[in-house]
């Protein structure tokens, strides 16, 4: 199952697709079908009809031209996946807020019914308004605003049993053959949910929201078996998700990177989504190429995550032109991803004669989509890594200081950030390795709360012959629990201060294991080469380094972005620049290696010539592939 993979492309779902009386809407379906295959894709997974409650009472027209998709692209090979928000609704107060709504929102195809047509809406002898979300500060149904939205409670019993029902009609309806269920968090934040359903699973009465010993407070343990009640909540439902749908139907959920203290707010955490979803999704947000040693290690936890549950990524990125969406495909690559790729047209706010000039959906990332397919053995081996890096998930959830964006998680992106940097393959992992075999060094960055469990991991992999090198605080004594202002402003989550300082210095405490008090400690490079495991040396410069199987994977880190001339007439900004061009920069021309290479590929252009332990190369390549000889792998003379 991990070594599965697709190269998937996103299927628009527009006003006009729906209008299935009209014969060229199968025409345009067939035409769309035949760009997807010259693209090399093998899946097209929906976007647009997004928010599906809001078509309940179109469903028959939507799922007709479902099946009509999905039946067409089968003839190309290709299968289809449905896509689509199982909880939230768009809800709108007055005629200027729909406006809006149908302009910055028009990828989820919003057509949303008004309040009061709303209100009478049943599906499966509920009424659909009495399954939402309630907000602890207002007692009232919950309002997302980011989306004009309200929202389901996936506690909620009649909600379970009406989604269970919806999936039971879609499957046979439509023919799709996988399925993303997305908006599996509590969007609002914090203050949901504190409806019935959810008190009823928590030990203790869910205070008043003006009770600031309770909210926002992480020395309050009954603060922290809320949050674990929000994420558990998450878990249970996609158990009951997977067990409405046929054995092994292909299900996921849409899920950012966990290496953020932000996944606090909304309950994220893919550990739970595994507990029903068989794939694991990764959206990666904003530009292509953006930050890439922060994409990197973002990416890096999710790898973590994929080897632990045995379980696939694909991983969706945005981008209009082959620059994005061939840098999205590498980065994939190095993290042993399949790719998504997705244009975002709808929120260009740019007139659909504009839209005319861009390239359409499929082509952007046809000539990467070719040269995978054409060699599958370069993207199938197991990633191999210097050393692996502690991810500290209670520390996250269970503590202030985990929870802030300046706090353990930015200590654990930037090593991992400045890792590959250096050039060096390292893997993230959540709970030690049983022995020192495969990974004999693990640092261990700021993990100030660890379970009795994770020490005892710690410590039998030790006593293994493992070395750990631990830095950051050690405990939490002396730091903030709470933020000194206002919880409700979420200001704290991207400023907060913690006024910690350690000496930078590696002391030996005892056999194997390494203590550095300092957040940020020096010496890391050095620790990794003596400490770290052999594996082949590669010296390139301003590219990161990822080594799968018997080949080295490098990808460019940092480029020139250009953008295309219609970025300056957009109506609105979003977290995606309409991006023409990256150009790559700061790259080495020569690359050295320790080992014998039989073979250099540059799926993206540019060239590379072997010449002995050196690889000159030119033109720039943002991604290559070294292929090691197979035999004689040791060092050269
Ligand atoms: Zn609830």
């Amino acid at each position: 199952m991990a070594g599965y993979r697709m190269r998937a492309l996103s299927w628009w779902v527009t006003l006009p697709d729906l209008e299935i009386g009209n014969e060229s809407v199968f025409d345009r379906i067939r035409q769309r079908a035949e760009t997807f295959a010259r693209a090399n894709a093998d899946t097209a997974v929906i976007f647009g009809a997004h928010f599906r409650w809001d078509f309940l009472p179109f469903w028959d027209i939507l799922h007709d031209y479902l099946k009509e998709t999905a039946r067409i692209l089968d003839e190309y090979g290709i299968q289809l996946f449905d896509h689509h928000s199982c909880t939230l609704i768009h809800r709108y107060n007055n005629p200027a807020e729909v406006r809006e709504l149908m302009f910055k929102y028009m990828r989820h195809l919003p057509f949303p019914p008004s309040r009061e047509a709303a209100a009478s809406w049943s599906f499966n002898g509920e009424r659909l308004d009495s399954w939402r979300m309630i907000d602890r500060r207002t007692d009232a149904p919950a309002y997302v605003r980011q989306y004009s939205a309200d929202m389901f409670c996936f506690n909620n019993p009649g909600f379970r049993k009406a989604y269970r029902k919806y999936l039971q009609r879609l499957l046979p309806e439509t023919g799709i053959r996988g399925l993303m269920c997305d908006d599996m968090i509590y969007f609002g934040g914090f203050y949901q949910c504190s409806c019935p359903h959810c008190r009823a699973k928590l030990k203790f009465e869910l205070p008043p929201a003006s009770d600031t010993s309770f909210w926002g407070n992480w020395g309050n343990p009954r603060w922290i078996g809320y949050l674990r009640m929000r994420r558990e909540s998450v878990g249970e439902f996609m158990k009951y998700v997977k067990a409405s749908l046929p054995e092994n139907f292909p299900l996921m959920s849409c899920c950012t990177s966990g290496a953020y203290g932000g996944n606090n707010c909304n309950a994220q955490s893919p550990h739970e989504f595994l507990r029903g979803d068989n794939r694991l999704n990764l959206e990666i947000c904003g530009n292509e190429p953006g930050d890439v040693p922060e994409r990197l290690a973002s990416c890096s936890y999710h790898a973590g995550i994929s080897k632990k549950y045995h379980v696939p990524v694909t991983a969706i990125g945005y981008g209009f032109f082959p620059d994005s969406a061939e840098h999205l495909w590498a980065l994939n690559h190095l993290n042993g991803f399949s790719t998504w790729f997705s244009t975002l047209k709808g929120n260009l706010g740019l007139s659909g004669e504009l839209l005319k000039e861009l390239p359409d959906d499929a082509s952007p990332v046809a000539r990467a989509f070719a040269f995978e397919k054409a060699h599958p053995e370069l993207f199938s081996g197991e990633l191999r890594s210097a050393c692996a890096v502690y991810f500290s998930e209670t520390t996250k959830t269970d503590s202030f200081f985990g929870a802030c964006e300046t706090g353990s998680t930015l200590d654990y992106r930037e090593l991992m950030s400045h890792l590959s940097r250096a050039g060096i393959p390292a893997e993230t992992i959540f709970s030690f390795p049983e022995n020192a075999s495969g990974i004999p060094c693990v640092f261990l960055p700021s993990a100030a709360v660890m379970t009795p469990e994770e020490k005892s991991g710690m410590e039998q992999y030790l006593a293994s012959g493992g070395k750990v090198f631990s830095f950051g605080p050690e405990n939490l004594t002396g730091m903030p629990q709470h933020p000194d202002g206002s919880f409700e402003d979420l200001h704290w989550l991207q400023h907060q201060q913690f006024g910690y300082s350690g000496k930078d210095e590696w002391v030996k405490l005892r056999n194997g294991f390494f203590r550095n008090l300092s957040r940020r400690p020096s010496g890391i490079m050095e620790l990794v080469h003596q400490h770290g495991a052999r594996l082949p040396e590669i010296r390139a410069e301003g590219f990161a380094v990822s080594l799968r199987g018997n080949t080295a994977h490098l990808l460019a880190l940092d480029y020139d972005i250009q953008l295309h001339p219609l970025d300056r007439s957009r109506k609105q900004r979003s977290s995606v620049d309409l991006i023409e061009h990256a150009f790559v920069r700061n790259t080495a021309a020569r690359i050295y290696t320790d080992r014998a290479v039989e073979k250099v590929f540059c799926p993206l252009g540019g060239s590379a010539l072997i010449r002995q332990n050196v690889i000159e190369l030119s033109g720039n390549p943002m991604y290559l592939i070294l292929c090691f000889q197979e035999k004689n792998t040791g060092p050269r003379k």
